[in-house]
């Protein structure tokens, strides 16, 4: 690590606590905790974005990755993350893998994710991304995300990166008891009026579905490319 890195990560870091503390009243989160920060200050996510957005790739904002699709907010990233309280044992469903940055963060936090993404390119590229900064704890699929991961559930915790016009019952199936689900589900109207929704499942099965944070994702699509 150069230490123009090292002050550009320093840099963001310091973003996201701000942020962070600015939503605490909604996401009921003081702060991020240290292996979260640690997560995301480790992840070069510079090689996650296109060439074109490098010098961009430490700011604090979305990037395009092509496809019509996006690299989340860092904030966002790390918010999402901190609301599963991952610890290492943990198994992970992701739905939405773009360029594999969100499933990088994850797989340093857990023991395992399992991802799935709908269009076939992205998948290879994360997975090519993935495996060449040595991620071994990573099952990559393509198809759709409204019906999860059948074969590996139930998760512990499950994360999805694209906004759902409803809660998808798969995946509401698929969260073992005790998970956390964090989910974005659109008002209906695309990009607009979406809210980032926490849902538990206790012990008995009861499902509990809290809104955290207003957002803005790419849409869940419906239909396979
Ligand atoms: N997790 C990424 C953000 C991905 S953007 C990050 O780290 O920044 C959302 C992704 O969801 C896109 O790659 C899009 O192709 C994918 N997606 C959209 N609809 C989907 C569906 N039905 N099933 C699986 N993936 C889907």
């Amino acid at each position: 690590m150069t230490r123009l890195d090292k002050g550009a990560r320093e840099a963001l870091l310091a973003d996201i606590d701000a942020e962070a503390a600015l939503t605490s009243s909604m996401t009921g989160r003081q702060a991020l905790s240290p292996r979260v920060r640690a997560a995301i200050a480790y992840v070069p996510r510079h090689a996650f974005v296109p060439q074109a957005w490098r010098d961009m790739a430490w700011h604090n904002r979305p990037l395009p990755i092509g496809h019509g699709q996006t690299i989340s907010q860092p904030f966002i990233v790390a918010i999402m993350t901190e609301m599963l309280d991952l610890e290492d044992q943990r198994r992970v469903l992701e739905i939405g893998t773009g360029c594999g940055y969100q499933t990088a963060v994850l797989a340093r936090l857990a023991a395992h994710v399992y991802t799935v993404e709908r269009i076939p390119d992205l998948t290879e590229a994360a997975r090519e991304t993935l495996t060449g900064l040595g991620y071994g704890n990573i099952d990559f699929l393509t198809g759709d995300g409204h019906l999860g991961w059948p074969e590996h559930a139930p998760y512990d915790a499950i994360m999805v990166t694209a906004a759902a016009a409803r809660l998808p019952p798969a995946l509401v199936e698929q969260l073992k008891p005790g998970g956390r689900m964090i989910v974005p589900v659109s008002g209906g109207f695309g990009w607009f009026g979406q809210s980032l929704n926490l849902v538990t499942k206790d012990g008995q099965g009861a499902v509990i579905n809290k809104k955290v944070l207003d957002v803005a994702f790419v849409p869940l699509v419906e239909d396979m490319p």
